[in-house]
């Protein structure tokens, strides 16, 4: 179980994010992504050191205001570029596996139940570059997509069994992060005046971006926007500011 960050800003944030990352690599690591959205989806993946990955995102050119990055250490799947985060969805249907489909995502922990469900989303067409756990539940949120992430990501979550912690980007929201956690950490950042919102799976990954903290429950989901955000408890029940505060270090 290793480490996430992801963020929706208003500026260029690939740096803040490979950044994160390096916070991250004292917890150990194999391979390491970044993904944003630069009109689609576009990522950067290695089995090298984070600073390997900071140059490759240099050398191709990768931007973005919106990204997901993840440091992995193997739970199912070995260490490799093809099984390092972020995944993304392929298909259902022909040529599925030729171009990236609608969802990226990162995640941490270990999905139980990953191989029955790898076997209904083959039945439904989709197709699978990994070995990992992870990828079905890339698809699944593809399954469940209908022109709004979060309504697909909440109907993901009661099909997976074991432990999470996710962040999601659709191609066709530019501007829209979606969280959740089960089982692994997670927290919420607020930094440059509100204009910019994170996900971590620690607070030390975002040290000096943020000016806020918000400690997720366990079972809480985030919608990060362009300059707004929501918490909603694992009844989903949106929380209000003052109860967020009452969750946050400033
Ligand atoms: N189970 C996932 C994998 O093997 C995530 C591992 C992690 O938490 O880094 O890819």
């Amino acid at each position: 179980m290793c480490g996430i960050v992801a963020a929706v800003s208003n500026r260029n944030i690939v740096d803040v994010l490979v950044q994160g990352l390096q916070r991250l690599e004292y917890r150990g690591y194999d391979s390491c992504g970044v993904a944003v959205h630069d009109g689609g989806l576009k990522r950067a993946r290695s089995t090298a050191r984070v600073a390997e990955l900071a140059s490759q995102v240099q050398q191709d050119l990768i931007q973005g205001q919106t990204g997901i990055a993840h440091t992995r250490w193997a739970t199912h799947g070995v260490p490799a570029v093809h099984n390092a985060h972020p995944h993304f969805s392929h298909g259902p249907g022909a040529n599925a596996s030729e171009k990236p489909g609608r969802i990226a995502l990162v995640h941490n922990g270990i999905i139980e139940n990953h191989e029955e469900l790898r076997q209904s989303l083959s039945a439904k067409g989709y197709v699978f570059l990994s070995q990992t756990d992870t990828e079905v539940i890339t698809h699944l949120v593809d399954s469940h997509y209908n022109g709004d992430l979060f309504e697909a990501v909440k109907a993901t979550l009661p099909q997976l069994h074991g432990a999470y912690a996710i962040a999601v980007f659709a191609r066709d929201e530019p501007n829209r992060v979606v969280g959740a956690r089960a089982g692994s950490p997670m927290v919420l950042g607020v930094g440059n005046g509100g204009q910019e919102h994170f996900v971590a799976s620690d607070a030390m990954a975002l040290a000096g971006v943020t000016d806020q903290i918000v400690y997720l429950e366990e079972g809480d989901m985030v919608d990060l926007q362009l300059g707004k955000y929501w918490v909603f408890d694992k009844n989903a029940k949106a929380l209000s500011k003052a109860e967020r505060d009452r969750k946050s270090v400033v």
